[in-house]
């Protein structure tokens, strides 16, 4: 079991209700998010390219964030899910700064906080909350080590790319185009 995401920046409109519903789903405080919307324009004139993508804790197999975490907080579950307990969080913010895509914020109250891949509603058979709401479907979210999955199946038809792959965080989330 590898849980990962497939992202179709085609169909992506960037409306903000990945975002909205993560929010919601999640109680992440007002002012802060799991998630967010980038809009990058490639090329050069008039050969532009908007490129409009949902973003988030890539859930990389090769995690900087949990090897610099002091106390164990910053962990991995079933399914290669990277995860913060909360309650043993220091707030130091060693793995803030080990990440290379901005994934994680610091909560008020005054532990990290992150995506969670939603992992109680997938422990339940449910997709992730902004995976469910997205009104143009174009995120895919399932286990990347079985061939039938819906995201192993657009993963191995579609090109795609990993953010800041000279990282080697070797992320889990697939930007198809
Ligand atoms: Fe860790 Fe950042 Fe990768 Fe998420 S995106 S697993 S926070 S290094
Ligand atoms: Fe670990 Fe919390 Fe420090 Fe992050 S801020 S490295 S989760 S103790
Ligand atoms: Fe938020 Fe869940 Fe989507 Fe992660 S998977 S961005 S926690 S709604």
């Amino acid at each position: 079991m590898r849980y990962g995401m497939a992202i179709d920046t085609k169909k992506c409109v960037g409306c903000s209700d990945c975002v909205v519903a993560c929010q919601t789903e999640n109680n992440v405080p007002v002012g802060y998010a799991r998630d967010w919307i980038v809009e990058r324009i490639d090329g050069v004139y008039p050969n532009l390219e908007l490129e409009i993508r949902t973003e988030r804790c890539n859930h990389c197999d090769n995690t900087p964030c949990v090897r610099t975490c002091p106390t164990g907080a910053s962990h991995l579950i079933e399914g290669g899910i990277v995860k913060v307990t909360h309650e043993e969080c220091i707030g130091c913010g060693a793995c803030i700064e080990s990440c290379p895509y901005d994934a994680r914020y610091f909560h008020p109250d005054g532990w990290v906080d992150k995506c969670t891949f939603c992992d109680h509603r997938v422990h339940n058979g449910q997709d992730p909350a902004c995976v469910s709401v997205c009104p143009t479907k174009c995120m895919y979210f399932g286990d990347l080590d079985d061939p039938n999955s819906e995201v192993s199946k657009q993963v191995a038809s579609r090109k795609w790319k990993v953010l800041a792959p000279e990282a080697g965080t070797s992320p889990q989330i697939f930007y198809m185009s």
